[in-house]
């Protein structure tokens, strides 16, 4: 999916925006879904792909949504990252190379990964 930096801008929230194309983190304990587990399918709130499910939910304590795995493996790309003098690893959506976050070796059983993810990058849809 190609949209041009102007139409992104005109379809997200300025704190979509800043996330998803600046690549700009959320501060910790403020997202929407850093504390909240109903069950349903998280999506990118940039274009709607299918991102990560609850079942894969967990409290990390981080001040971020956190997931032991994604929905599926193509889901996301994962790039490394340099910036701010860390060595990281960047999660991207798959589909539209918007920012999600970054995933870290210290999750829990049954993957060890903790995805820990914008709350800004997501949308929640409830199960049927
Ligand atoms: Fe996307």
């Amino acid at each position: 999916m190609e949209k041009t930096d102007e139409q992104w801008r005109a379809e997200l929230t300025p704190e979509q925006y800043r996330i998803l194309r600046q690549k700009g983190t959320e501060r910790a304990f403020t997202g929407e879904y850093d504390h909240t587990f109903d069950p349903g399918t998280y999506r990118c709130a940039g274009c709607g792909a299918e991102l990560f499910g609850s079942d894969t939910k967990y409290d990390s304590g981080c001040g971020w949504p956190a997931f032991y795995a994604p929905a599926d493996e193509a889901a996301v790309e994962e790039h490394r990252d340099l910036s701010h003098g860390m060595l990281r690893t960047e999660v991207l959506c798959a589909s539209c190379g918007g920012h999600l976050g970054h995933v870290f070796p210290d999750g829990p059983h049954p993957t060890g990964q903790r995805y820990c993810i914008n709350s800004a990058a997501l949308r929640h849809e409830a199960d049927d």
